[in-house]
């Protein structure tokens, strides 16, 4: 590796936030001597995601004791898979870190993140030992989500690893090429490949402020993995269909050849209401999950901005060449 200039630094922490005005200052402060002790040559990316407190504030002010704290300004909330897809839109490093500004991504960790990437590995996970500082519910959501992810999906996605890991600049190269708006970040850091190395390390509990992500949030972003990294879910009504279909002439054969042999009988509401209403049932949930799909498919056609910028901090992004 070569010594970074002013346009390529040698490392891009990339950290998206929202509403987080107390986290700042005290991320900042934890995480810089780490950054040096490694190199001088970094940059902090922060991408305010439409905070409507003193965010914006207090990362300019950030800027003002150290100009390598650049940030970029969103026009309004996009979300953090957004934010995420901006920050690797303008991460000038040659390698990037994402991470989270709540200190639940520890800096302790990056140094070993960076040896690793040093010895010639392009991507470094960064492993959950386990998920005790979740609660039992995310724990058991989390789980139920990644076991569905691996049985469904197409492209196997690594179990609790976040955001959290070092990217080298090629597979950022590599990631802005993906076009898609429906973003599910882990699937597409996934689904890139690249020589990929691991680092373990203890998750502690949020530093300051309290999380930003309500359960519909959490419940979308699983539903986005699973739709946009499996088309089983598409696929399963076929067998679905077939298998009705076989019991559902079974079932007439045995009307029709009763009806021939002992009359017309008119009682038979009751199996009726039953074939009614799971047929119906089962129609409905395959069309649900089709508008789904299609829901997506509307949003990829539409072609929309992932997220708009008001302003930038610094010299964020300058030197990168993709900008969409
Ligand atoms: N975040 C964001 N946009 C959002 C929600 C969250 O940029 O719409 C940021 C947030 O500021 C933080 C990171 O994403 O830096 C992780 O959020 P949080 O710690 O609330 O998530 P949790 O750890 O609870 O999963
Ligand atoms: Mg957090």
């Amino acid at each position: 590796m070569t010594a970074g200039t002013a346009q390529h630094p040698e490392l891009t922490i990339l950290v998206p936030v929202y509403n987080e005005q107390d986290s700042i200052a005290p991320f900042v402060a934890a995480l810089a001597p780490v950054l040096d002790s490694i190199t001088r040559d970094w940059e902090i990316l922060f991408v305010n995601d439409g905070s409507r407190d003193a965010t914006i504030a207090e990362i300019r002010a950030a800027h003002g004791r150290d100009p390598r704290i650049v940030a970029i300004d969103f026009s309004r909330n996009f979300g953090k898979e957004s934010a995420l897809s901006a920050g690797l839109d303008h991460a000038r490093g040659r390698a990037v870190i994402p991470m989270d500004v709540d200190l639940q991504d520890p800096p302790e960790v990056i140094p070993e993140m960076v040896a690793r990437w040093r010895e010639g590995a392009e991507v470094v996970l960064a492993r959950r030992e386990n998920r005790d500082s979740d609660t039992r519910l995310k724990r058991v959501t989390a789980n139920m989500f990644y076991a569905m992810l691996a049985r469904l999906g197409d492209t196997p996605i690594p179990r609790n690893v976040g955001d959290f890991r070092l990217i080298d600049a090629r597979v950022v190269e590599a990631l802005r090429s993906y076009g898609e708006r429906e973003r599910f970040m882990k699937g597409i850091f996934a689904h890139v490949g690249f020589k990929t190395a691991t680092v373990n390390y203890v998750r502690p509990r949020r530093a300051h402020g309290q999380t930003k992500f309500r359960p519909v949030q959490l419940y979308n972003l699983a539903l986005d993995g699973i739709v946009s990294f499996s088309t089983f879910p598409l696929k399963i009504w076929t067998y679905l269909g077939f298998a009705g279909a076989f019991l559902a002439f079974a079932y007439t054969a045995f009307i029709v050849g009763r009806t021939l042999v002992s009359g017309v009988d008119v009682p038979g509401y009751a199996s009726l209401m039953v074939v009614m209403l799971t047929f119906n049932s089962i129609i409905l949930i395959g069309m649900g999950v089709q508008g789904e799909y299609i829901a997506r498919i509307f949003a990829e056609v539409k072609a929309r901005p992932l997220y708009l910028v008001r302003e930038r901090i610094g010299d964020a992004g300058t030197g990168t060449e993709t900008e969409r």
